[in-house]
């Protein structure tokens, strides 16, 4: 159902995304796994499906990490048309496969408005990457299906134009949105993209949705995960997503982004002290963290 808004107030661009439309900031469910205020929820898992077996090894490196949700792209969106574009529907039938077997929701990217239907009778969560933040017939068709959406910021998207995106997914019916800041372009070539940390709390303040960080795409690089993910935890992310692989070296996309197995430690660690490093300990006391950050029971511990 859409909602007709034919009038916009002056003092907000946003009327279903705007801060002011909720009581509080938003919690969207995805598979039975919250992303919102107090928690800080790990997606993880490869930048594109290869195979059964690969993706199975990384949804078991994504649950000893810490995660409770799994990534992976069947349709992959690349900068040559000569590069590996993914496995499409048979990379679904994968990851519900790799679902079914370790009971981890996924979510998936759609690159087409003639792919929605195809990935939502799949997914649990459709991705739109940062290519398409202004693919509006994108963005109405994938706000229509109703399973939640994952709206990445385009790489020189302002913040306005990122929150306007994801009015558009909610004039289309759903406001079960979660904002991802994956890093924007700057002049800076020593990281793929420059990570906006200040966004998050931005956004926060500008909207109801949860935002998580991508310090995968942000910063392009193995050793800069960890370091950014912990900067996304401390200014209050809702989340994470991040990406790996069992065998980087032989990853179709992505692999020099990709923790290794031998990482899994770390991302565990980081997820552990999330309560610490987000600073909210101290304000619920010895009694328990407001922010729970490693999943236990179903979705959860390995
Ligand atoms: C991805 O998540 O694999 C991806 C392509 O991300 P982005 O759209 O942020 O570049
Ligand atoms: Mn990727």
């Amino acid at each position: 159902m859409s909602i007709a808004r034919t009038e916009m107030p002056e003092s907000s661009p946003y009327l279903l995304v705007d801060k002011q439309a909720r009581a509080g900031r938003s919690t969207v469910n995805v598979g039975g796994v919250p992303i919102g205020p107090g928690t800080f929820t790990l997606i993880a898992g490869p930048c594109a499906v290869e195979t059964p077996e690969q993706t199975l090894r990384a949804a078991e490196m994504a649950r000893a990490g810490g995660a409770a949700l799994l990534r992976g792209g069947a349709f992959k969106p690349r900068t040559s048309p000569y590069a590996f574009h993914g496995l499409g529907r048979e990379g679904l039938l994968i990851l519900s496969g790799v679902r079914a077997e370790t009971g981890m929701p996924f979510v998936t990217e759609v690159l087409d408005t003639r792919d929605v239907d195809l990935v939502a009778t799949h997914a649990d969560m459709l991705q739109i990457g940062a290519r398409n933040m202004q693919n509006f017939s994108l963005l109405r068709a994938a706000g229509s299906v109703g399973l939640p959406v994952l709206l990445k910021r385009g790489m020189s998207a302002t913040i306005e134009e990122w929150l306007m995106a994801a009015e558009y997914v909610a004039q289309a019916g759903c406001t079960d949105i979660v904002l991802c800041e994956r890093g924007i372009r700057t002049f800076e070539t020593a990281t793929r993209n420059t990570l906006d940390i200040s966004a998050i709390p931005t956004v926060q303040r500008l909207s109801h949705l949860p935002v998580i960080v991508d310090p995968s795409h942000a910063g392009g690089r193995r050793d800069l995960v960890l370091p950014l993910g912990r900067a996304g935890a401390a200014v209050g992310a809702d989340g994470m997503i991040i990406e790996l692989h069992p065998q980087p070296e032989q990853a179709l996309c992505d692999g020099k982004q990709a923790l290794r197995p031998e990482d899994m430690p770390d991302l565990r660690a980081l997820m552990e002290d999330v309560p610490l490093i987000a600073g909210r300990l101290a304000q619920t006391g010895p009694a328990g963290p407001a922010v729970s950050a490693v999943p236990t029971g179903v979705n959860g511990t390995p």
